[in-house]
């Protein structure tokens, strides 16, 4: 039996049943779909296009599986969601990020679900759950990003709400979302620490000063990424997640998990750049033979297939440790770092590989590399992740 990266969870039924029938969908629908309609991972995405996939992804109850049955979930726990995420990617499929919400749905709205009240999770976050409603996080800034605490962006009380003003960027899924989750300064109270003088609010995209731009294309060249503008933008008070000064810790405990749930899908594009590289040195012929016959190229392929086995399994090992409650935020970071420097290390190999093939815009590994390249930087650089993880040791 020829070695595959292609994981089965016999020891989990009910995963295995689940993985199964992700896979049937994503290759017996949803890439029939995108080729119907000529969507690649560049192309503009237009709402009813990705309302089709959420809709379709909540009727199969895939959409928000990972969340409490009460919310409409499946109670996934992080070790399942992460096979599903896994798979995604691994699938090659363009509309792969809005299958379990990640862009705009339930798994870009994360662990705020726990700090909404009941008219939050009505108005907001049961209709993203559906499939109704998508949303975007915004926190980063032009001039802060790793560095956040320098955001400028403020919310300042007024009456019943709170008016803002700033400017957010690089917000993903925020052309198509209904609302941001939006961290900003608001006044301390005179007690308060550093830490408390951010808060974070639910702004609907459409309020009266709050205007959205087309963001930057990034290398990966999805257009994905808004711009949001707030020039006396009118929140009221109930749409306060949490309490003021609870921001931060809202925001940068969505990001913690986040960093962690980055990891499958990083690891899902680099199995599927494996399995090109597979194929494609099989039946790419030099000197008299496929590629495959050289120890060269064999070398390759077995430091690839060693990297996407090493970082899922630490990936795996540390979900089921955040599954049995243990505290992860320092092994969060060491996923992120290891997965985004590894499957990068993956892409490159197989661009490697793949030759001139590789370099061509259209090829999917190409692609794939220049998605990967940015995972060194996005949910926290690997220089971040070095510093919280250095930060742990003393
Ligand atoms: C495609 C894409 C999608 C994104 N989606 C979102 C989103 O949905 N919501 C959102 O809010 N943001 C989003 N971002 C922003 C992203 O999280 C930031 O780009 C990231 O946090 C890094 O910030 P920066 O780009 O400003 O780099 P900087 O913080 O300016 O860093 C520049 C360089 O300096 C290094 N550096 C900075 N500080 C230190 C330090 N103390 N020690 C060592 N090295 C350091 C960094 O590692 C990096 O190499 C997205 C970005 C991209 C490209």
């Amino acid at each position: 039996m020829p070695f595959t990266l292609e994981p089965s969870y016999d020891d989990n039924p009910r995963l295995q049943e689940l993985v199964t029938d992700l896979r049937r969908y994503l290759h017996e629908e949803l890439i029939p779909y995108e080729h119907e309609r000529g969507i690649t991972a560049e192309s503009k995405l237009d709402r009813p296009t990705l309302e089709h996939v959420w809709k379709r992804s909540h009727e199969l109850g895939f959409y928000g599986i990972s969340l409490p049955a009460e919310l409409g979930g499946q109670g996934l726990n992080l070790v399942e969601l992460c096979a599903l995420k896994e798979e995604l990617t691994a699938s090659g499929a363009a509309l792969s990020h809005s299958v379990l919400g990640d862009m705009g749905g339930p798994l870009r709205a994360g662990s705020i679900v726990k700090y909404a009240t009941e008219y939050q999770l009505e108005r907001y976050l049961l209709p993203v759950i559906r499939g109704e409603r998508a949303c975007c996080f915004s926190i980063t800034e032009e001039d802060a990003g790793s560095d956040v605490r320098r955001m400028t962006t403020t919310a300042t009380p007024d009456g019943d709400s709170y008016v803002l003003t700033g400017k957010k960027v690089f917000s993903s899924a925020a052309p198509f979302a209904d609302f941001a989750i939006v961290v900003a300064r608001t006044a301390p109270a005179p007690e308060a620490t550093d830490e408390e003088v951010y808060s974070a609010f639910l702004v609907d995209l459409d309020s009266p000063g709050c205007s959205v731009l087309d963001g930057e294309v990034p290398m990966s060249g999805q257009q994905m990424e808004g711009d949001l503008v707030f020039d006396g933008c009118r929140v009221p008070a109930a749409n306060l997640l949490g309490e003021i000064g609870q921001g931060l810790r809202i925001g940068i405990g969505r990001i913690t998990l986040n960093r962690l749930l980055h990891c499958p899908s990083l690891i899902g594009a680099a199995r599927r750049a494996w399995d090109l590289s597979v194929a494609y040195s099989r039946n790419r012929v030099a000197f008299g033979r496929p590629l495959l016959a050289l120890q060269a190229i064999q070398h390759k392929l077995a430091e690839m297939a060693t990297d996407v086995y090493a970082a899922r399994s630490t990936v795996l090992a540390t979900a089921a440790r955040a599954d049995r409650g243990v505290n992860i935020a320092v092994e969060a970071n060491m996923c992120k770092l290891l997965t985004a420097e590894s499957c990068f290390r993956v892409a490159d190999q197989a661009v490697q590989i793949h030759g001139k093939a590789g370099l061509t815009r259209g090829n999917e590994v190409e692609q794939i590399f220049r998605t990967l390249r940015m995972f060194r930087v996005v949910t926290g650089t690997s220089e971040i992740h070095k510093n919280a993880i250095a930060k742990s040791l003393s």
